[in-house]
């Protein structure tokens, strides 16, 4: 740390990103992207916005918004953009969250989470998840608290109702709900349709996963109007161009292009199940994920020593050290090729005949 940082971020500990390996091609399951390239149409309007990037963006993403407003049948106004779900929640933190309302989300989700509440000096509280990493419902209605859900969970993949969703949202009627999004389309239930009728609700999503674009950078937030507003106000405050033109332009082709969307997200469920079949045939006990992502352990073998092995093998998946987490790794779901490549690759750590 420089001698010139100020105090107040003298004590902050970022977020870790996923590595970006380069010194090696390995099968790529640490960062729930998407195997799939973007939409050709999403590409194709990227490749035409590239030719106008002397200009500025719109601010106000208009075509973008509309495409996205018809895509989940909400007003143009009950929607906004950011670059990334990130910077969807960061703004959240800053927005919905102080002294007299602080933050809660449970002690094992998407850990941006706390580094989110820590950045804009918002206290927190987490509820601890039960020991086969369900949520408890009750822990949440009239919490009195700004609460930040990851539906389905991360990095456990388990996915509320929606009927408990509202449970939720219901039972909080003077605080912001956040619903985390950012991996419903791989068959949990969105909340987006409790948007109209709930104004404290905020729902997140991002076009990372399900739509490819990890690399655009490009998030949204679902609410009412009101929350919307809020939110614009930041957005203007701090950087109103945070949605460049190239990726705008690709977020378009991205909600236009629902066969392809649809097409991609049946992909990943069908390969999860068949992932899921293998690796509890080789003897890996997992979580009912509804995300891109499996969460397992092996009752022979530690989690680093897992996440090592196949490592060595060419195959990178996400591995947490800390005290909870530490037997599991987090693997991402990706071609029907690279979950082949993963099972053979468990086949020769675990010792198992091909
Ligand atoms: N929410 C959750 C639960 C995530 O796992 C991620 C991806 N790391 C995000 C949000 C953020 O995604 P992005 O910023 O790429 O939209």
């Amino acid at each position: 740390m420089s001698r010139f940082m100020s105090d107040k971020f003298a004590a902050l500990t970022p977020y870790t990103p996923g590595e970006q390996p380069r010194e090696r091609k390995y099968v790529k399951l640490n960062t729930n992207e998407s195997p799939f390239p973007p939409s050709p149409i999403a590409q194709r309007l990227a490749r035409q916005a590239a030719g106008d990037l002397q200009l500025y963006s719109d601010p106000t993403c208009r075509d973008l918004v509309a495409a996205a407003a018809e895509f989940y049948g909400v007003e143009t106004d009950e929607l906004l953009f950011f670059n990334g779900s990130d910077d969807a929640i960061g703004f959240a933190f800053n927005a919905f969250c102080d002294d007299q309302t602080p933050a809660l989300f449970p002690n094992i989700t998407y850990s941006f989470y706390p580094v989110a509440a820590d950045f804009n000096r918002v206290p927190y509280e987490t509820k601890p998840l039960n020991a086969d990493f369900t949520l408890n419902v009750a822990d949440y209605c009239g919490a009195g608290k700004t609460i930040f859900l990851a539906n389905p969970n991360a990095p456990t993949g388990i996915a509320l109702s929606l009927s408990e969703i509202e449970q939720i949202v219901s039972s909080n009627p003077d605080n912001v709900v956040v619903v985390d999004e950012a991996y419903v389309d791989f068959g949990a239930e969105s909340a987006v349709c409790l948007t109209k009728q709930y104004d404290n609700l905020l729902v997140c999503q991002t076009l990372s996963k399900s739509r490819s674009l990890a690399g655009g950078r490009l998030g949204v937030a679902i609410g009412n109007k009101a929350l919307i507003a809020d939110l614009n106000t930041l957005k203007y405050s701090t950087n109103p161009y945070n949605v460049n033109r190239m990726t705008a332009a690709a977020g378009i082709g991205a909600f236009c292009d629902v066969e392809y969307f649809e097409k991609n997200c049946r992909a990943i469920m069908e390969n999860r199940a068949w992932a899921e079949a293998e690796l509890k045939a080789l003897g890996f006990v997992m979580t009912d994920s509804k995300a891109n992502f499996l969460f397992a352990k092996h009752p022979q073998m530690g989690g680093l020593d897992l996440y090592n092995a196949l490592r060595e093998q060419g195959v990178l998946v996400r591995h947490f050290e800390t005290e909870l987490l530490r037997d599991y790794n987090r693997i991402t779901v990706g071609s029907r090729e690279e979950m082949e490549t993963l099972v053979s690759a468990l086949k020769t750590i675990l010792g198992v005949a091909k």
